[in-house]
């Protein structure tokens, strides 16, 4: 789960506001489980450090989970170090940190590593487990993987089974990896949002459970969004936090009935509201990017305008319909505008 960044847009749906309410609780949540009293009441400590990383932590102490990979800016590497610590020492976890560190270069999913006293900044990757030698594979095998070598397909395999990542999204990620040059493989093949699509575009059936870009209660990307093992994972999950935190398990309901138009990068609007068919019935939305954290450079300033523009266009209305070409903002039974889907994978509604 990422810290999300919320769009600045004008007040359009000012009276609109129930999700960003709901995030806001879903954040002070997230920061509630780094109170060490929690501990005299048996109940999960979470460092603050890991608060990004809050359900897999969650399940790796359960065991829900073999072992939990992070990273981390070097600026944050004291603080990560202090809380590594501190999780070896209240649940005997064991832990590494990287000897190499990356250079994030390019939005292409890959990055060049180097050693740790290089000059330049770079992020650490660090790896948590009850078992000694799954840390110290998990830190070969992430790093290996993110290497531009020929061998990073087979560490990404290892390193996703190593996760505990059922086999059949073991499969689906290897049809996701293997960036080449064309265009056209980029759009189709990199980063996690089109990877959600690609889930999307396999799934004759949608699990509340599986089906949001938002709440990801599983590390992995589903082979379809009703995949049963994937499923299992966060129903054992659910169960997890319906011990630890029960008001926060309506929070999570709460985003499992959003409805996502999903962008071509990583951006999406949530929305509250009924589907029938292709026609979604909204009461709120609130658009939410990743992208102006991590993609950037890759992100045309002309798609940036025509979310923009979306986004504007969406606050005037209360109801959207998706057709192969567009899709059509209505207020009540009148048109307001169109929006021009530029490939067949941008804009999913589900
Ligand atoms: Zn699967």
């Amino acid at each position: 789960m990422q810290q999300v960044k919320l769009i600045n847009q004008i007040s359009l749906w000012k009276e609109r506001k129930m999700i960003k309410e709901k995030i806001n609780l879903l954040n002070t949540y997230r920061q509630s489980f780094a109170d060490r009293k929690r501990l005299e009441e048996g109940k999960t400590y979470v460092p603050l450090p890991f608060k990004n990383y809050l359900f897999t932590y969650l399940a790796l102490i359960y065991r829900l989970k073999p072992v939990m990979e992070g990273v981390c800016n070097e600026k944050d590497l004291p603080k990560i170090k202090k809380a590594l610590k501190e999780s070896k020492e209240i649940y005997n976890l064991q832990y590494k940190i990287s000897s190499e560190k990356f250079l994030i270069n390019s939005p292409k999913d890959e990055s060049d590593v180097v050693y740790s006293d290089d000059p330049r900044e770079g992020i650490f990757s660090y790896s948590l487990s009850y078992e000694k030698k799954k840390v110290i594979k998990s830190e070969k095998y992430f790093l290996e993987k993110s290497k531009k070598t020929d061998k990073a397909h087979f560490f990404s395999r290892k390193f996703a089974l190593l996760m505990g990542y059922p086999e059949c999204c073991v499969d689906f990620g290897d049809t996701l990896s293997g960036n080449l040059d064309s265009e056209r493989m980029k759009r189709e093949n990199f980063i996690w949002s089109k990877a959600h699509i690609r889930s999307f575009m396999n799934s004759r059936k949608i699990s509340p459970l599986l089906k949001s870009p938002f709440i990801n209660l599983q590390d992995h990307t589903p082979c379809h969004l009703n995949c049963l093992q994937s499923k299992k994972y966060v129903e054992r999950f659910l169960k997890i936090i319906e011990k630890e935190e029960k008001n926060l398990l309506k929070v999570i309901r709460y985003f499992f009935d959003c409805y996502s138009l999903i962008w071509y990068y990583s951006e999406f609007i949530l929305f509250k509201g009924e589907k029938k068919k292709e026609v979604l019935f909204y009461e709120d939305f609130l658009p939410i990017s990743y992208s102006s954290e991590k993609f950037s450079g890759d992100l045309s300033k002309n798609f940036k305008e025509k979310f923009k523009k979306s986004v504007v266009l969406i606050g005037k209305g209360n109801r959207i319909k998706m057709e192969e070409k567009y899709f059509v903002v209505y207020k009540n039974n009148k048109i307001i505008g169109k929006v021009k889907k530029d490939y067949p994978f941008e804009c999913a509604l589900f």
